[in-house]
């Protein structure tokens, strides 16, 4: 969806739709659609503010136990788009009034004044993921001897390993005072 900023209306215009597909590399499905807002709004020549929210359910993989897991979308964002050394109406984009300031993490480059929505919203829907993937805090994970779930079937491998270890240091001990 490529909206171009010098067409839009001075108060700007809203889009909604839905986000039925995710990047492969973003590591996780929707479940269900995604509902995507956005309000573009016009801000000088080769700018605009957009605003805009995601929200659904995406399913995601628990970083310990591998299960996938639903995770609730509630991302509101604001981003202020640049495309620098655009001139609109005849003013230079350098002439214009500083709204937008370097600093702002906010802030992104465009090529030129217009931006594909979509795409927008996909970067944000990346943004807005947790770094950690857990399905719950408490998760305990896969057991690393034979991979069961140790919340679901708890094995007594962690046990067994620590009696074969010691057993395993015991046995030259137990060797050498025999020899004594
Ligand atoms: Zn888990
Ligand atoms: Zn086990």
């Amino acid at each position: 969806m490529l909206v171009y900023f010098e067409e839009l209306p001075l108060a700007g215009r809203d889009f909604v739709w839905q986000l039925l597909t995710l990047d492969e590399d973003c590591g996780c499905e929707p479940d269900g659609p995604l509902e995507a807002r956005c309000h573009v709004q016009p801000a000088g020549p080769g700018r605009a503010t957009i605003e805009g929210r995601l929200s659904g359910t995406v399913l995601l993989q628990c970083d310990r136990c591998l299960r996938t897991y639903p995770f609730r979308l509630d991302a509101p964002f604001l981003v202020r788009a640049v495309a620098p050394g655009v001139s609109g109406n005849g003013i230079p984009a350098d002439a214009a009034a500083p709204i937008f300031e370097a600093s702002d993490l906010d802030l992104i480059e465009l090529d030129s004044p217009c931006v594909e929505l979509e795409a927008l919203m996909r970067e944000q829907l990346l943004l807005t993921l947790p770094e950690k993937r857990l399905c719950r805090d408490s998760c305990a994970g896969l057991c690393p001897y034979c991979g069961a779930s140790r919340d679901d079937q708890p094995c007594d491998c962690g046990q067994k390993n620590t009696v074969s270890a010691f057993a395993a240091l015991a046995g030259p001990r137990l060797g050498k005072t025999k020899n004594k």
